[in-house]
């Protein structure tokens, strides 16, 4: 892995998704993860899983994700990610 040099790193990014996703986040903050996500296959992946998954939860319980659903989904994507980085 070597991605370091733009300032975001693949923890961080994935990390940052959930407010990505939410529009939480500053202009400069998305261009950042952006950044990050066209230079790195693993992080595009857990972005295009959470996305679809965001919509997926949108429709069927559109004002409450448990906390319990969100850590879960959390941990399979770190995993998944290191499923890929290891093949
Ligand atoms: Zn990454």
């Amino acid at each position: 892995m070597t991605s370091s040099e733009s300032g975001a790193g693949c923890e961080e990014t994935i990390e940052t998704l959930y407010h990505f996703l939410d529009g939480e986040l500053t202009d400069e903050r998305r261009a950042e993860i952006e950044r990050h996500l066209d230079a790195c296959g693993p992080c595009v992946r857990a972005y295009g899983f959470e996305a679809e998954l965001r919509q997926v939860i949108a429709n069927k319980c559109r004002d409450h994700v448990p906390a319990s659903l969100v850590s879960r989904v959390h941990a399979a994507l770190v995993e998944e990610e290191h499923r890929r980085s290891a093949d």
